[in-house]
C-alpha cells in the first residue's frame, strides 16, 4: 500500500506564536513528508508492501525501513495532537490520573520537559499509560517509539529532534516544550486514554 501524509486539522498558521508557519511548512511539509516518500520508496517488494503503518512499526528490524515508518508515525501521532491556542486542560478520568500518578498536571508537565530537556541528541519525549491506565513520562532515541512496547499505549508526543524547534526557539529547547503546552489539544489526548482504560 502506499502510504500518505495526513491532512493537518489546522492551518499552517493556525499555531502562531508557538509554532511558526516556517516551522510547520519545514517540519510537517518537507522533514515529514520525507520519511513518507522515503518508505514508500522502500517497501515495495518487501514483506512489509501490504502492511499498514503500525505493522511495519511493530514487525520491521533495525533499519532504514523501521526509522522512516516509525517517523512517520510519530509524526502524525505529534501533529494530529495540536489545535489552535484555546488553553484547554487535562479535564474528568485523564486528569484524576494524572493528579494521582504525578501529583498534579504542572508537576506532569515539568517531568516531561525534564526528560525533554534531558534526551541527549534526537529523539522523543512521550506520556504513555499502561495496560492499567497508569501513566508515565518516557522518552525515546532517533526514530524509536513507544509503539513498539505492548505494554504502553501513548498519549500524545514532543519531538525534541532540533528540526522541530530551531527556525522558531533556535537552541532552547526547554522554551519550546513550554510552548507546546499551550497548543495541546487535550480532548484528543483524553480520547486516547479512554481507549486504554
Ligand atoms: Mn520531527
Amino acid at each position: 500500500m502506499t502510504h500518505e501524509l495526513p491532512k493537518l486539522p489546522y492551518a499552517l498558521d493556525a499555531l502562531q506564536p508557538h509554532l511558526s508557519r516556517e516551522t510547520l511548512e519545514y517540519h510537517y511539509g518537507k522533514h515529514h513528508k520525507a520519511y513518507v516518500d522515503k518508505l514508500n520508496e522502500l517497501i515495495p517488494g518487501t514483506r512489509y508492501a501490504d502492511m499498514t503503518l503500525e505493522q511495519i512499526v511493530r514487525a520491521a528490524e533495525p533499519g532504514a525501513i523501521f526509522n522512516n515508518a516509525a517517523q512517520v508515525w510519530n509524526h502524525t501521532f505529534y501533529f494530529l495532537a495540536f489545535a489552535p491556542e484555546k488553553g484547554s486542560r487535562p479535564e474528568d478520568a485523564l486528569a484524576a490520573a494524572i493528579d494521582r500518578d504525578f501529583g498534579s498536571f504542572d508537576a506532569m508537565k515539568e517531568a516531561m520537559s525534564k526528560a525533554g530537556v534531558g534526551q541527549f541528541g534526537s529523539g522523543w519525549v512521550w506520556l504513555v499509560a499502561d495496560k492499567s491506565g497508569k501513566l508515565e513520562v518516557v522518552a525515546t532515541p532517533n526514530a524509536a517509539t513507544p509503539l513498539t512496547d505492548t505494554g504502553k499505549t501513548p498519549l500524545f508526543t514532543l519531538d525534541v529532534w532540533e528540526h522541530a524547534y530551531y527556525i522558531d526557539y533556535r537552541n532552547r529547547r526547554a522554551d519550546y516544550l513550554t510552548a507546546m503546552w499551550e497548543i495541546i489539544d487535550w480532548q484528543i489526548v483524553a480520547k486516547r486514554f479512554a481507549e486504554v482504560v
